[in-house]
């Protein structure tokens, strides 16, 4: 008798081994038994996502780099073109600041489609830098010349809407050559001085 028991033939005598679930939750299926949950998560999901992408798009800058792009002759197209050419698929940088080349004005800005998407700039080997800081390029070559003075006013003006919009500090506000060995953005970009007149403006918009 043990030794059928132990194998199974209990049943034949009407003894059920295992209880079965009740039928009812048995016939329902998991997700018909946690649809209200199912409801709610996805309601939750809805509202936390656009909210949780919000704050990502306009709240994650804490650094704006600078940069040149070493030539003279250029304008947002033609670095879309370059950075195209190397295989990226838009221009590394968010913001374009002009020189007059191109059929551009000194100090036009150029917003490029990165911007507009909030998408990381591949502007420099810092990793932690691309992924929260605003790049921002200087059409020319300041290794061998000054801006021109609009170009520079432009750069200035922006620099200090972006730092104050997004809450930047200046000493966030880095040459390209500040975070790695390179001439860019050139010599006679000074960020100390450029730094030091971001931060005027900003306490002077504070008074
Ligand atoms: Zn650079």
């Amino acid at each position: 008798m043990d030794f059928a028991r132990q194998h199974g033939a209990g049943r034949e005598h009407g003894q059920s081994p295992m209880p079965l679930e009740p039928q009812s939750d048995w016939q329902r299926g998991p997700l018909v038994r946690y649809l209200r949950w199912v409801l709610i998560g996805m309601l939750v999901l809805m509202t936390v996502y656009p909210v949780g992408r919000y704050i990502w798009r306009e709240y994650r800058w804490r650094w704006i780099i600078v940069h040149h792009t070493g030539s003279d002759n250029g304008n947002l197209d033609w670095i879309i073109r370059e950075h195209q050419a190397k295989g990226w698929k838009d221009a590394a940088y968010h913001f374009v600041v002009n020189n007059g080349s191109r059929d551009t004005v000194a100090g036009q800005i150029e917003i490029s489609q990165r911007w507009q998407d909030r998408e990381n700039a591949g502007s420099t080997q810092r990793s932690y830098v691309n992924e929260f800081g605003i790049a921002i390029v200087m059409i020319g070559n300041l290794q061998n010349h000054p801006p021109p003075l609009l170009q520079r006013e432009a750069l200035l003006s922006l620099l200090v809407r972006l730092a104050s919009k997004y809450d930047i500090p200046p000493e966030r506000i880095r040459g390209h050559n500040e975070l790695q060995n390179t001439k860019c953005p050139g010599k006679h970009l000074d960020m100390q001085q450029v730094r030091r007149e971001v931060a005027a403006k900003l306490a002077s918009m504070e008074k």
